[in-house]
């Protein structure tokens, strides 16, 4: 590894670290954290420090409830931030059972447990996430609203709004931080952004989601906005997405790359995106987790509703960009923010992997704009459509007997018992829409 706990040491002597972030996720991608002064970093560092699992949604029942943090190493970084009381630094931990093993509700974990497979198979996961994200308005009381006095579109050049200086500051801060930015513009929306950092190992990719979402949150939160990974704030507008570019490397080359190919496409590129394919509508659940991701799946938003694959258009739900060589990769254009990275992406994997595996093939690529097609064309065309909603992504995931395994059962109960009950309270619940519209009728 990188650092070693000397180096650590004297990295929060050297820069003045008053306080130490012990970090990990429930199995929703929430953030949590155990802060710990500089007195205690050495028992953080020796694995010995200690939290109540049962406080934490999806973790584990009362009488079972002591967990010891792991943090790794490499994860080590001081926030570029300076209080009052000097620095903070943050470790990004593994979970752990007091008899010793890694802890199964540990969402790392199931990570972790995916790449091994990857790794016995000779492949690194490459993931390349492309965030989207608003920057609204908040009132005076410092809540968020869907408020906003942008009036730039896609790719416009400032300085139009307070948002631009936000997404200046978030670019810096997050430089400090060791992220390389590749690139970061307006999209679409008014008051739409989208911060694009470089691919890494797929570990380390959704460390640096989760990091990154923070980091945003808080630079926008400086700048008096709010800054929201919601799917789909505002109807008739575009939502926010969180683009997957995914790739495998062995021995240092992408193997979805081959010159001879026609489309400089490898077989094993092709494997790949059979199994993501396969495995997709079982996914969704995890990929698009929330309510209201189910509303930016919808025709007319550059967000993919069906089951298809391209080279080019982006209505589909996988699009290869044109790169060729190392930068061969696979886009999934359906999953959004509000995921938790670390089951989305072990579930992308084991998906791929299973293509690869049983040699499975996928359709041909279509070359339309599939928002173009009607139901009856698509149907025709043996075109499946994504979920529709959470329910039906819910009992997706429950009828592909492939994810419970990914997750183990744990994590896919827990998972499954909430978000259900999510669905029972919107389902149940009357919203405004239905008083503006039969209130007055009936
Ligand atoms: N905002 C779009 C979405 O919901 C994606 C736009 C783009 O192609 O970057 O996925
Ligand atoms: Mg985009
Ligand atoms: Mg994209």
């Amino acid at each position: 590894s990188k650092y070693t706990k000397n180096d650590i040491i004297s990295m929060i002597e050297e820069n003045n670290v008053r306080f130490i972030r012990l970090q990990f996720t429930d199995i929703f991608g929430t953030l949590k954290n155990v802060a710990i002064t500089t007195s205690q970093i050495e028992k953080a560092l020796d694995n010995k420090c200690m939290f109540d699992g049962s406080s934490i949604e999806g973790f584990v029942r009362i009488e079972e409830s002591d967990m010891y943090l792991r943090p790794d190493f490499d994860s080590f970084v001081i926030f570029p931030w300076h209080t009052q009381h000097g620095r903070v630094a943050r470790l990004i931990c593994d979970i752990y059972t007091p008899d010793g093993n890694p802890f199964e509700g540990d969402p790392r974990y199931v990570l972790k447990r995916a790449l091994k497979e990857a790794a016995d198979m000779g492949y690194t996961f490459n993931v390349g996430p492309e965030c989207e994200f608003f920057l609204f308005n908040t009132d005076e009381f410092g809540h968020p609203t869907t408020i906003t006095h942008d009036t730039a579109g896609y790719f416009d050049l400032g300085p139009s709004d307070l948002g631009e200086s936000a997404r200046r500051d978030i670019c810096l801060n997050l430089e400090e931080m060791g992220f390389e930015i590749e690139a970061s513009h307006h999209e679409v929306a008014i008051a739409q952004h989208e911060i694009d950092f470089k691919y890494s190992e797929a570990l380390s990719a959704a460390d640096n989601i989760l990091t990154f979402k923070m980091v945003v949150k808080s630079c926008a939160d400086s700048h008096g906005l709010c800054a929201t990974f919601m799917p789909k704030p505002v109807y008739g507008r575009d939502g926010s997405g969180m683009h997957t570019n995914m790739s495998l490397f062995k021995n240092g080359e992408n193997v979805f790359y081959d010159p001879k190919s026609e489309s400089g496409l490898s077989q094993i590129a092709y494997h790949f995106i059979a199994g993501i394919m396969k495995h997709i509508k079982g996914m969704c659940a995890l990929t698009n987790p929330l309510v209201n991701s189910y509303k930016r799946l919808v025709p007319g938003y550059e967000a993919p509703c069906n089951i298809a694959w391209t080279l080019s258009n982006r209505s589909a739900l996988i699009r290869v960009p044109a790169t060729r060589g190392l930068g061969t990769r696979v886009e999934l254009r359906n999953p959004d923010s509000a995921c938790n990275p670390y089951l989305e992406l072990a579930v992308l994997l084991a998906a791929g992997l299973d293509g690869i595996k049983n040699n499975l093939t996928p359709p041909d690529a279509v070359t339309t704009n599939i928002y173009d097609i009607d139901e009856q064309e698509r149907k025709a065309a043996g075109i499946d459509a994504l979920p529709s909603d959470l329910k039906n992504a819910i009992d997706e995931m429950k009828a592909d007997p492939f994810i419970r395994e990914v997750l183990g059962d744990h994590v896919f109960n827990k998972y499954v018992e909430a978000k259900e009950k999510e669905w029972y309270e919107y389902s149940t619940t009357v919203t405004q829409w239905e008083l503006d519209q039969y209130l007055n009728k009936f």
